[in-house]
């Protein structure tokens, strides 16, 4: 099988990311891999690309592994590695890890990563500035008052928009600059396990607040279904007086 460039890069990228980010989520073949030795077991699989040779079914289980790790960012990096994907600015309407996992017959990750929201992340980062600057003057309308927690916060799950604080509950935020999808409901549903599963001192619950312009009619019967997250319309007034 013949791989581009891009493709060769994209998994050179994967098998860089250190041993103790994939000891953390799970690779399918760890088994195969000395640590102490530093011998890799993935480190095979470009030359096999390069060399346009067939790929074992375990090395396509890695190339799965890496697509699926939840903790890429919208900007295509993994913390805390702080490296971009080399195909960034190559990746527009074409992703090259998705081509990849259609040329391999792989499943597609529902958050697989989209450089052509480049312009949305950077919406989303400014639209988080403004609350952040503003917190005191939101209304997040829920039966208690919250305070500012935490932002930016690197979970096991992924990387958490804003976290608030009520009395005895904390309150995951996840801000999406456009329409929100039923896949946002899945990956904030991700975040508030994970604080779920290790509930931070003094914390007694965990509710997610999906926070985005819209949502279309999957993401509603999706919130709809769901008692942890609740969604809240995001709407950015400016005022100018002279
Ligand atoms: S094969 Fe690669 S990704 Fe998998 S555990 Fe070994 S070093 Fe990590
Ligand atoms: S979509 Fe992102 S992670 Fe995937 S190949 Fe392109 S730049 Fe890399």
């Amino acid at each position: 099988m013949e791989f581009s460039e891009e493709e060769i890069k994209f998994i050179q990228f994967c098998v860089d990311i250190d041993e103790l980010s994939c000891k953390d989520t799970g690779c399918p073949q760890m088994h195969q891999c000395d640590f102490e030795r530093k011998n890799y077991y993935c480190t095979s699989i470009p030359s096999t690309m390069r060399n346009s040779k067939e790929l074992s079914q375990e090395q396509r289980s890695i190339i799965s592994f890496f697509c699926h790790d939840p903790r890429w960012t919208d900007d295509c990096k993994i913390p805390p590695w702080r490296k971009r994907c080399p195909n960034y600015s190559f990746c527009n309407d074409e992703w090259v890890c998705k081509k990849l996992l259609e040329k391999l017959e792989l499943p597609i990750p529902e958050n697989l990563k989209r450089p052509v929201l480049k312009d949305q992340r950077i919406l989303e980062h400014e639209i988080k500035k403004i609350i952040l600057n503003n917190f005191s003057e939101i209304d997040w309308k829920l039966d208690e008052s919250v305070t500012y927690y935490a932002h930016e916060e690197v979970i096991r799950t992924g990387r958490v928009d804003i976290l608030l604080k009520g009395a005895k509950t904390l309150y995951v935020v996840e801000l999406k600059g456009g329409i929100a999808t039923r896949e946002h409901v899945g990956q904030l549903l991700s975040y508030v396990g994970c604080y779920r599963e290790n509930l931070p001192t003094g914390i007694e619950a965990v509710k997610g607040i999906l926070l985005a312009n819209d949502m279309d009619a999957n993401c509603k019967m999706a919130i709809d279904a769901c008692e942890a997250i609740e969604f809240r319309k995001l709407i950015l007034k400016v005022e100018i007086s002279l």
